[in-house]
């Protein structure tokens, strides 16, 4: 069944404000044309936002899900590291975790489900690949089926103001932030292997954000004590082609009935599935 699902599946991510700190890239420098002013709303300005952010938001809500499963999952830090407190670590190891590559058992082995996703221990490639999503303004030149999005990027001014009463408001220090606002999109990731459990574990990760978006642990990137990065997620329905995946986007349009099958199936047939294979997965691990 996992044969059916293409390599390449697509998170729908919708945002109000999303702040990476300071590593959204712009391509200002093509959109300026010599008089570039970062506040203009004329701007057309597109950028890419990485997917160090996007891939931390992701992975934390899968060790959610084999949590919420009984499992442990894989700490993100190497266990040698000079974590800067001691204590929290070894409180990380006892509240669901353990440390990252013991699950290896020999050179063979895949590890933990979350390892054998993002690697990265003793040089190992993990079997999902994250990208960076291309986003633009202009709505007609997204290409949704690429992994793109669209998005307006702002660059916001915060003034920290003095709060003595003579100086009357005086700003003591000024802060600039890159911003995405209305961000709509794909977020594209692709297997370098497509396992069951894979899905499985994508489908109820995305599932545990959508619904936890309001909890500050599960906002993504910064600014989220002011409301950014409140995420609406969807995994899109793996089973549809690349037309159906455009039609979502497409607020001019209705599903078409074929996709609603399709939703059907993906449903009723394949997640079940693909689920069994991630408890199967999940219970069996060291
Ligand atoms: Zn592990």
């Amino acid at each position: 069944m996992s044969d059916d699902i293409s390599r390449d599946v697509f998170v729908r991510i919708q945002a109000d404000l999303l702040v990476i700190n300071d590593s959204i890239m712009t391509d200002r420098h093509h959109a300026s044309n010599g008089n570039y002013e970062d506040n203009d709303p004329q701007n057309q300005i597109g950028g890419i936002i990485p997917a160090f952010s996007l891939s931390g938001w992701l992975r934390h809500g899968m060790e959610k899900v084999i949590q919420q499963r009984g499992g442990t999952a894989c700490h993100p830090g190497e266990a040698n590291a000079n974590f800067r407190k001691d204590g929290v670590y070894n409180r990380d190891l006892d509240a669901g975790y353990h440390p990252k590559g013991e699950c290896l058992e020999d050179d063979d082995s895949n590890g933990c489900v979350i390892f054998d996703l993002f690697g990265g221990f003793g040089n190992r490639p993990g079997k999902m690949m994250r990208r960076p999503i291309k986003f633009t303004p202009v709505r007609s030149s997204v290409d949704y089926t690429r992994g793109q999005a669209e998005g307006h990027y702002r660059r916001l001014n915060r003034n920290v103001v003095s709060r003595n009463e003579d100086d009357n408001r005086e700003p003591l220090r000024n802060v600039e932030l890159d911003a995405v606002a209305n961000l709509d999109g794909c977020w594209h990731l692709s297997f370098r292997e497509t396992k069951p459990e894979f899905i499985a574990l994508l489908a109820e990760a995305i599932d545990f954000l959508d619904e936890h978006q309001m909890d500050f642990m599960h906002q993504l990137g910064g600014a989220r004590n002011f409301g950014g990065g409140i995420v609406d997620c969807h995994l899109v329905n793996p089973l549809y082609e690349e037309h159906e995946l455009r039609r979502v986007f497409d607020r001019g349009k209705e599903n078409t009935n074929k996709m609603a099958q399709k939703d059907e199936r993906w449903e009723n047939e394949y997640c079940p599935t693909f689920e069994s294979a991630l408890t199967e997965r999940v219970e069996e691990a060291p």
